[in-house]
């Protein structure tokens, strides 16, 4: 069967996420899934909040939004958990990971991606998927497929900071230990180019500005996102020991 990715997201607009990695599957014959745990309803608009029944309209705006994403990056299906946006106390864990269970059965991925622990951005959304996701695969018989999560960059791996030439107190803010990284992808121009024309689709969440998506100059933006790191989540499936040097920390032309 075809290698298939699966990346979960919160909202329509997380997959810039892991777009660098999803395009990069898509180009090695992968098929690849995106599977949203929420419409992105209560989403704001051009700086104002959506309320009550305006969601409807907000959560129409954002799905075309989405359908283009998914277009421009090739992916071949996509799934909505349907759960209410930016309400994850509310979500019933147990529900929602039986039905992404059920989602995965019938995909039958290789590879698996989601936010870490702390959500990325420590939103409660993606923090409550990661938690589904973990869930899900915990019901899932061992060895069918990889769960890596989107994280930060490897503190003290020495070839990222040459990379990125960050300054410090940003390089700070945007890294982790090195053990939590198990794979680092590095993007080509074009597949760099193609990640960041996904930030122009969502003129409803950032109409001014690209960089306003991580909340960050337009520059440093463009730096962070020509790479993508992943932890792998059963280090002891990974083709290299968790306890590693940071010259250990390869550029994967895909996860391993
Ligand atoms: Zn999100």
């Amino acid at each position: 069967m075809q290698d298939r990715l699966v990346a979960i997201i919160a909202h329509p607009d997380d997959e810039f996420m892991a777009a660098g990695l999803l395009i990069r599957a898509k180009s090695l014959g992968y098929k690849t899934h995106l599977i949203s745990g929420t419409y992105g309803e209560a989403g704001r608009i051009k700086g104002q909040h959506f309320r009550g029944d305006r969601e409807e309209e907000l959560r129409s705006i954002r799905q075309k939004e989405f359908d283009v994403s998914c277009l421009l990056l090739n992916v071949d299906r996509y799934h909505n958990l349907g759960l209410p946006d930016n309400r994850a106390a509310d979500w019933d864990l147990e529900t929602a990971s039986r039905g992404l269970e059920d989602i995965l059965i019938n995909i039958g991925p290789s590879i698996v991606v989601t936010f870490n622990r702390d959500g990325g951005n420590h939103h409660p959304d993606h923090i409550g998927m990661h938690k589904i996701t973990v869930q899900a695969f915990g019901s899932l018989p061992r060895g069918d497929y990889k769960l890596y999560f989107n994280t930060l960059f490897p503190r003290n791996f020495s070839q990222i900071h040459a990379m990125l030439e960050l300054p410090a107190p940003l390089m700070e803010k945007m890294t982790i230990d090195d053990n939590e990284v198990s794979a680092i992808l590095a993007l080509t121009n074009e597949e760099h180019l193609m990640k960041l024309s996904v930030l122009d689709i969502y003129r409803s969440q950032f109409p001014d500005e690209r960089g306003l998506y991580y909340k960050m100059p337009l520059r440093v933006l463009e730096a962070v996102s020509r790479y993508e790191c992943y932890e792998n989540f059963d280090k002891g499936n990974v083709n290299h020991p968790p306890e590693r040097s940071d010259t250990d920390v390869v550029l994967f032309d895909l996860l391993l």
